[in-house]
C-alpha cells in the first residue's frame, strides 16, 4: 500500500466524497467493465488476453491508455468490445455498472454506448439495447433492496466514423419509452465533425430526443461548432478545447479573460460541459494548456460561470471513479464541498430528465451536501 503523504490525502478526500449523492453524465458502458468480469467473460468466449489476473489486466489496459491521445486511448476498447456481444454478457456488465456506480455515491447516471458495436455475435440493435436495459433493471432492484436509490438512463451514441447514425437515431426514439434519455456521437472526434450526421440529428431534433456530441475533445472549435448547430448539442461530451476561444489578457487591475461568441453562447446558455479530468490528461485534450492537472481549463471555466460538470468517461481506462475525479480536483484547485456540490447541481440541472425529476435530483443533492457541510462547520477544505 502505498502511504505518502499525497496517496493517503487523496484516500482521505476519497473517503468523505464517496457517500455524498453524485450524478454522472459522461461514463461509457464499454469503459467501465470491471477486469476480473473481462476475465470470465474472455473465457466464456474463448477469448485470449494478455494476463489472467484482475488487477495485472486491470493495470495493463490503465497503462495502455496513457499514451498521450485519443486513438490510443480508444485501444482497449478491442478488449471490452470483444467481451460484449451477446445478451448475457451486456445484461452482466450493464448491472455491475449500476452497482459500481450506485458504490460511488452515484444517486442519477447516464450510461454511453454504441450500440452497433455489440453486434458481431448475431445481436439485432433492438436486442442489444434491451439487454442492457435488463442489467440495468436489475442493478437497479439491487440497489433498491439494499435501501438506497438510483436512477440510470442509456445514452446511445452512434460511432461518427460509421454511417449509421440515422439508424441508431431512430433506435434511440424507438426506446425512449423504455430507458433510453437521449443521443451522443463517439469515436475519433477529428474528421468526422457532427455535420457528417446531419440528418441523424434533424430526425431527432424533429422528435424532440435530447443531444450530447463529443466536441472540443479530440477536435478544436470547428468542431463545438458543428456539435452546436448541426447536432443541436444540449451539451458537450468533454469540451474543453472551447478554452481555445477564451484569452487572458491583462488590465492594469489585474487578468481579465475575453470570450469569443462560441463560448459566449456556450456560457450564456449554459450548455453543460461534460469534463474529464483524467480522461482529459490522458487523450492529451488539455495539452494546449500543459499535461498536468493544474493546468485543466475546468478551473477558468468554472469561475468564469460556465455550467461545468466532473464525470469519469471510462473508469476502467482512466483507473478512476466519479468520487476520484472530485477528489483530484479538489486537491488541484482547493475545491472545497461547496464547489464539489456546485458540480453535482450542474450535472442534475444538464440530466436528460424531465424537469420535474431534474428539480427532485437537486433536492437529494442539496440534502446531501447540506448535512455533510453543517457536520465539518467551519468549513474544512479537503
Ligand atoms: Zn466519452
Amino acid at each position: 500500500m502505498d502511504t505518502s503523504p499525497d496517496s493517503l490525502s487523496l484516500a482521505a478526500a476519497e473517503a468523505a466524497l464517496r457517500p455524498l449523492p453524485k450524478v454522472s453524465l459522461h461514463d461509457h458502458l464499454d469503459g467501465g467493465l470491471r477486469p476480473g468480469t473481462i476475465i470470465e467473460l474472455a473465457d466464456e468466449a474463448g477469448l485470449a488476453l494478455p494476463f489472467a489476473d484482475g488487477a495485472k489486466l486491470g493495470a495493463w489496459i490503465a497503462e495502455q491508455s496513457n499514451a498521450g491521445s485519443l486513438s490510443d486511448y480508444l485501444k482497449p476498447f478491442h478488449v471490452t468490445g470483444a467481451v460484449t456481444q451477446t445478451h448475457q454478457s451486456l445484461a452482466r456488465v450493464a448491472k455491475e455498472f449500476v452497482q459500481d456506480l450506485a458504490h460511488d455515491g452515484v444517486v442519477y447516471g447516464e450510461i454511453r454506448w454504441a450500440p452497433e458495436n455489440h453486434l458481431r455475435r448475431g445481436l439485432s440493435l433492438d436486442q442489444a439495447v434491451d439487454a442492457v436495459q435488463e442489467g440495468i433493471e436489475a442493478g437497479i432492484d439491487d440497489i433498491t433492496r439494499t435501501g438506497r436509490k438510483i436512477k440510470v438512463g442509456q445514452l446511445l451514441a452512434a460511432m461518427r466514423h460509421d454511417s449509421r447514425a440515422l439508424e441508431i437515431a431512430e433506435l434511440a426514439v424507438r426506446h425512449r419509452n423504455d430507458g433510453v434519455v437521449g443521443f451522443d456521437i463517439a469515436g475519433a472526434e477529428s474528421g468526422f465533425p457532427a455535420s457528417r450526421h446531419a440528418q441523424a440529428f434533424d430526425y431527432l431534433a424533429a422528435g424532440f430526443l435530447p443531444v450530447t456530441v463529443h466536441a472540443g475533445e479530440g477536435d478544436g472549435l470547428e468542431s463545438i461548432r458543428s456539435a452546436l448547430f448541426d447536432g443541436r448539442a444540449l451539451r458537450l461530451g468533454h469540451g474543453v478545447r472551447l478554452a481555445e476561444d477564451i484569452t487572458a489578457h491583462s488590465q492594469e487591475t489585474g487578468t481579465g479573460f475575453l470570450l469569443g461568441e462560441l463560448s459566449q453562447w456556450v456560457k450564456d446558455r449554459q450548455i453543460a460541459l461534460e469534463m474529464s479530468p483524467s480522461s482529459n490528461l490522458q487523450t492529451g485534450a488539455i495539452a494546449p494548456w500543459g499535461t498536468d492537472l493544474k493546468d485543466h481549463p475546468f478551473e477558468v471555466l468554472y469561475r468564469l460561470g460556465f455550467l461545468v460538470t466532473v464525470n469519469t468517461d471510462n473508469r476502467l481506462m482512466s483507473n478512476t471513479t466519479l468520487t476520484r475525479e472530485l477528489a483530484h480536483l479538489a486537491r488541484a484547485f482547493n475545491y472545497g464541498l461547496a464547489d464539489i456540490k456546485t458540480f453535482q447541481l450542474n450535472a442534475a440541472s444538464a440530466a436528460f430528465l424531465p424537469l420535474d425529476e431534474r428539480e427532485e435530483l437537486k433536492n437529494d443533492i442539496r440534502a446531501g451536501f447540506d448535512g455533510a457541510l453543517l457536520a465539518t462547520k467551519p468549513a474544512v477544505r479537503l
